[in-house]
């Protein structure tokens, strides 16, 4: 699919160029559009059907998760059986850093959470645990991404930043800059993410003044179900790409697996309307009632009722949308318990039950049928609360 560039109507920053296979990211390239697959990485008919449907959307980047050894072995096959499609691979290393090593023969780029990172081998200096990845990307002629997601910033720079979370994500980016420059290797992009896009915006914004060189990743992570999650990304995406800020782009939404290309289409469609000056009004009230944030959803979701479940969610709900409430929906027990903890009304997936939270209290796990029901219960008993408050 044909590229269009910002660069003849719209001012980049000079980030620099990084080669991740045959992509270019940064360096005044083409926004590269990506997505990741959805479908378990060990389920290799599935994930390379999701790979070649995402390729197919005109994707210029599919990432997959890996978090085993055997997720390892199922994406060598994988990668084997995409050849064909020319299309740079990236994996996403959740805890288990040390799986760079294995994961890296198979893969143009490596995404790490320095959140993540800390929390895995404690012990150890965070950046020794960088410097085996620089080298182990140096080795293999690979590009690195420091991820941070504002739900799991390491814990020194939380307390460091108290309230200023936004200033705790980009502090820990800017930190990971810094150790990958003295260890001379710049071949890496960096992402702020938050399911806020305001949050977004700020975060993208600090770090760009500050490290202006630097090739920046977009993306409102657990935006959730179209439209309202295309919305909440198109708006953050306008206010960046119009400053010049960013180099590549994911759109993340809950849809099923076989839908996985509207991600793509929607990220071409909103870079396509940057670029012709389409800008889309927001309703000045849009955001303030209820919102509801689901993942993407990945390799590591643990039942696929999950998607079903999300929609459920939002049916149920609608009749509470005058009210400014969150409710957050997660797919797996990696992200899902952190994830939550600042939603109202929090759900996360587990492979037989429904772990519901109110806040960051545990209210128990019910099954897939009937945590709907003990959920409209919650949100009822909130949403009168909020009216005795008032
Ligand atoms: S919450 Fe879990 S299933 Fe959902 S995208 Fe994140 S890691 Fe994947």
């Amino acid at each position: 699919m044909p590229d269009l560039t910002l660069v003849e109507t719209q001012p980049r920053n000079r980030t620099r160029a990084v080669r991740v296979g045959r992509l270019i990211i940064g360096g005044g390239a083409p926004i590269a559009v990506q997505s990741m697959a959805a479908t378990r990485t060990q389920d290799i008919e599935a994930t390379v059907r999701q790979v070649t449907l995402i390729a197919a959307a005109g994707a210029d980047l599919v990432r997959i998760a890996v978090d085993s050894r055997k997720d390892v072995e199922a994406l060598a096959e994988v990668r084997a059986r995409t050849r064909d499609l020319a299309i740079p691979l990236s994996v996403d290393l959740q805890e288990n850093y040390r799986l760079a090593e294995l994961v890296a023969p198979h893969v143009d780029k490596v995404r790490y959470n320095p959140g993540h990172l800390y929390h895995h081998e404690r012990d150890k200096p965070v950046r020794d645990k960088v410097a085996f990845l620089a080298e182990i990307a140096e080795k293999h002629d690979i590009a690195l991404r420091v991820g941070v997601n504002c739900g799991s910033v390491d814990p020194v720079k939380t307390a460091e930043y108290g309230a200023d979370d936004v200033g705790a994500m980009v502090a820990s980016a800017l930190e990971h800059c810094a150790m990958l420059d003295e260890l001379g290797f710049t071949r890496y992009v960096v992402s702020m993410k938050d399911s806020d896009w305001k949050k977004v915006v700020e975060g993208n914004q600090r770090f760009a003044e500050q490290r202006p060189d630097v090739p920046l990743h977009l993306g409102v992570t657990e935006a959730g179900m179209p439209p309202d999650g295309v919305i909440k990304t198109r708006i953050a995406f306008e206010q960046l790409i119009a400053q010049g800020i960013g180099d590549t782009v994911r759109v993340s939404l809950t849809v099923p697996f076989d839908d996985k290309g509207m991600e793509i289409a929607a990220g071409r469609e909103i870079i396509a309307d940057i670029a012709a000056g389409r800008f889309r009004s927001v309703p000045p009230n849009f955001g303030e009632g209820l919102n509801i944030i689901s993942c993407p959803s990945c390799s590591r979701v643990e039942n696929m009722a999950f998607i079903d479940l999300a929609r459920q969610v939002k049916e149920m709900a609608a009749y509470a949308s005058e009210h400014r409430i969150t409710i957050a929906i997660m797919g797996c027990r990696v992200n899902g318990p952190g994830e939550t903890d600042d939603a109202d009304l929090g759900l996360w997936c587990g492979p037989v039950a429904v772990n519901l939270k109110r806040g960051a209290e545990e209210l128990g796990a019910y099954p897939y049928d009937t945590v709907l029901g003990r959920l409209r219960t919650e949100l009822d008993t909130l949403i009168e609360a909020k009216r005795a408050a008032q």
